[in-house]
């Protein structure tokens, strides 16, 4: 792999954007400067602060919720139609500053500038799929079976809401829950991670431009995220929280949102297996193993996480998917030609040693890579490891790098009980030409989620999420839009 300097500094177009990146926190339609010490929002590929923002206290939490319970009867009360032409706009907008929305996520978060244009093709589709969805919101309405009446079901906004993002897809995670909470008539509290809050300022400011009223949509970014989130959790007068990222902090939330009975929606960790039978086409899987591995840098709650590969062809598909990760070019994101950007911190650089270091003393072989680099940045090579044994860590945990760890299987049973020996049930990859047993993998393997010879699933028209430990509820397609809307039965006797 071909490791490229990382020591620049901001061009003048990099400074001229992020000067055009509103600081403040955004409540009530207004940008605020807060009162505590700002945040700084580090690019992961060189370790400098290349912006500082307001920081949200607990009493700002606060005043972003009474601004979104002040707006959300008028909200409720537009029309479905005006809500879908304003998250309209909103795509359009999207589109047309595009160039923005990339590079300011490959300046926060990393990843390669490609690959942030991907992420703003994907991120713009849930506007433009809920835009759709707000005006098909409908009900029922039948006799009942005894026949002394009418029975109507039809649909509210559930209310005001709560959405805390991670780091990973700054902008995805946020109009993946901001699109069908605006189309179901409900406004919202938006918390980024204190990590990449720039997308989600600068995407508000766009909300605003495609008509979003004064208060329908609220901003703080914090760096407390705890102590600002439970006093708006607490608070009676929210009525949802929809949450992503990882497992135990979902499950700290699920606890406090157990006090008032709050909705939620929990799009959690993932520990994906990624399984090759004997009979794959080797290609197509090495092609799918690169895209649910190294994707994102491998920071995604949909990369495969262990490769379950039969005896017989495990040998062949690590030295084709090696060959393969030689050839990336590991760098900032922003530079022509990067492919692997930057992990999103030190701690994450840390974690990825102490997996390889863990893996190895079970007995496991790196074949390449396998260490951070010197130098700026929180960058890790792309590291292949095969005989990864039962209990390393790299099983176990979600590994949230770039480090494809393989082990093997002898018969169909053992690869599907491998496959669900974790308590994550997020996604699963098959590759099989035996269209038989790739359905008998659908049934058995325990996920909310399935790619079938392909490597990436996510799709703003599907329904997207988990089970088991990896949540509750869906994002996106026709169920996205049920997260924010409740459901009202009258009777009407005949
Ligand atoms: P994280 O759980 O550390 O943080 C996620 C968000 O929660 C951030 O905004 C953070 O500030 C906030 N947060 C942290 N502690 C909190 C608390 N006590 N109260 C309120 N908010 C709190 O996760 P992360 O590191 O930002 O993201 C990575 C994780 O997200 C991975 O586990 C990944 O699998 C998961 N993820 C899941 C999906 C999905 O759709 N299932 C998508 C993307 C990421």
């Amino acid at each position: 792999m071909t490791i490229v300097d990382t020591t620049a500094e901001l061009t003048a177009r990099e400074s001229e954007l992020l000067a055009r990146v509103p600081d403040g926190l955004f409540i009530g339609g207004r940008w605020e400067a807060g009162t505590r010490e700002q945040i700084q929002v580090q690019d992961p590929a060189t370790g400098r602060v290349i912006k500082r923002i307001a920081n949200a206290s607990p009493e700002d939490g606060m005043r972003a919720l009474d601004a979104a319970v002040a707006a959300a009867d008028e909200w409720a009360a537009t029309a479905p139609r005006v809500r879908g032409e304003i998250l309209r706009r909103a795509f359009d907008l999207l589109q047309e500053r595009r160039d923005d929305f990339a590079l300011l996520m490959t300046l926060e978060m990393g990843k390669p500038l490609a690959e942030a244009n991907g992420e703003v093709t994907y991120g713009g589709e849930f506007l433009r799929w809920f835009s759709e969805e707000a005006v098909r919101i409908s009900g029922r309405f039948g006799q009942n079976p005894e026949g002394t009446g009418t029975m109507v079901v039809s649909h509210r906004p559930v209310g005001p809401s709560f959405l805390i993002t991670p780091w990973n897809f700054p902008l995805a995670m946020a109009t993946r829950k901001i699109a069908p909470a605006l189309a179901a008539g409900c406004t919202v509290v938006v918390k980024p991670a204190e990590l990449t809050p720039l997308t989600t300022l600068f995407f508000a400011q766009l909300l605003t431009d495609a008509g979003v009223a004064e208060g329908v949509v609220n901003v703080i970014p914090t760096s407390t995220a705890r102590t600002v989130s439970e006093p708006i959790i607490a608070d009676p007068r929210l009525r949802k929280l929809s949450f992503t990222g990882s497992t135990p902090v979902g499950r700290s939330l699920l606890a406090q949102a157990g006090q008032n009975v709050l909705r939620t929606s929990m799009e959690l960790g993932g520990n994906a297996p990624f399984v090759v039978f004997e009979d794959a086409d080797l290609d197509k899987a090495v092609e799918g193993a690169m895209l649910a591995k190294f994707r994102n840098i491998g920071q995604a709650c949909t990369a495969a996480n262990r490769f379950i590969v039969h005896e017989s062809v495990a040998e062949e598909f690590a030295r084709r998917v090696t060959a393969k990760v030689e050839a990336l070019r590991i760098g900032r994101g922003t530079d022509d030609g990067i492919t692997i950007g930057p992990l999103i911190d030190d701690r994450a650089v840390a974690s990825m040693s102490a997996l390889v270091e863990d893996a190895v003393t079970r007995g496991a072989r790196v074949l390449t890579g396998g260490n951070a680099p010197e130098g700026d940045g929180f960058f890790f090579e792309p590291t292949v490891i095969v005989d990864v044994q039962p209990g390393s860590e790299l099983l176990r945990e979600e590994i949230f790098g770039p480090i494809l760890a393989i082990s093997t299987f002898s018969t169909e049973d053992e690869a599907v009980a491998a496959a669900n020996s974790t308590e994550y049930g997020l996604v699963g990859y098959v590759f099989t030409r035996d269209l038989a047993r790739g359905q008998r993998m659908i049934d058995r393997i325990d996920t909310g989620m399935m790619g079938l010879n392909t490597g990436l699933v996510s799709n703003a028209a599907a329904p997207f999420g988990g089970v088991k430990q990896s949540g509750l509820g869906r994002e996106g397609g026709l169920e996205g839009i049920n997260e924010y809307l409740s459901t009202k039965y009258t009777l009407i006797p005949a």
